[in-house]
């Protein structure tokens, strides 16, 4: 998978994708992240990317010009599946749209600034609006780190334990249940003795009912969903 990622402040994620999981998964060659800086498609003197709000008002709009620069360059280059704007207004980021996302090849992410961008970008250049929460942020940026980052951990290969993604949260319309590690006591405070057991159908079963009951009590809303439509967590 590539993805490009457009900024108009490209330092906030040097190091984000230089690190850790999201590093590796470069390093194996599974995930390719550019992050570009929006300036480098401006025409103007002072490579300024915003100007002022047709009808006044506060605040900047960044300009149409730069941004269909930048995505007609990346689009020559590769095929391109999705080209994503990050925007509070956009559909809602769950772990479906991260699943579905995760299977395509080459995705570009535009950040917002500003006011965000002028309406045409939205209108004609970009195939989808993704949002990150309920919340405004300053800029686009970590809704694309955090989008990227759910999107990359799923590729297959990115995680050592592969299976560790599939009984991750939401995956199948639950919470994860509790995990421990050693020590199997720590100042009197024991794990659960099924754990030490060795009866892995027996643990099994004890870690989907915590699933399950976890779920109740924390996000109950997931539970009904999945009992009227069963294939609603996709979504
Ligand atoms: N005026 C806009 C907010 C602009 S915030 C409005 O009221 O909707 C500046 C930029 O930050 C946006 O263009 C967008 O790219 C990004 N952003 C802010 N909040 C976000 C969110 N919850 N999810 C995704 N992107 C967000």
């Amino acid at each position: 998978m590539h993805i490009d990622i457009l900024s108009a402040v490209p330092r906030l994620l040097d190091s984000w994708f230089n690190e850790s999981i999201l590093q590796r998964a470069q390093q194996k060659g599974l995930a390719e992240v550019q992050v570009h800086d929006l300036r480098d498609w401006s025409t103007d003197k002072h490579r300024r990317l915003d100007d002022y709000p047709f009808g006044g008002g506060a605040g900047m709009v960044m300009t149409i010009e730069p941004i269909h620069r930048a995505i007609t360059e990346l689009r020559s280059k590769r095929e391109v599946d999705e080209v994503i704007y990050m925007s509070p207004d956009g559909e809602m980021l769950g772990q479906g749209l991260a699943n579905q996302l995760s299977l395509k090849g080459n995705l570009i992410i535009l950040c917002g600034h500003y006011k965000g961008v002028d309406e045409r970008v939205r209108e004609h250049l970009i195939t989808r609006e993704v949002s990150i929460g309920d919340y405004v942020l300053s800029g686009g940026e970590l809704a694309a780190a955090v989008l990227s980052d759910a999107v990359i951990r799923l590729l297959p290969g990115v995680l050592g334990d592969e299976t560790s993604a599939l009984s991750d949260s939401f995956q199948d319309g639950l919470v994860a249940p509790p995990d421990y590690t050693r020590p199997a006591e720590y100042q009197g405070w024991k794990i659960p003795d099924v754990l030490l057991s060795g009866h892995q159908a027996n643990i099994d079963a004890w870690r989907h009912q915590q699933a399950v009951e976890r779920t109740r009590l924390r996000r109950p809303e997931l539970l009904d969903r999945s009992e009227r439509d069963p294939g609603a967590t996709d979504r």
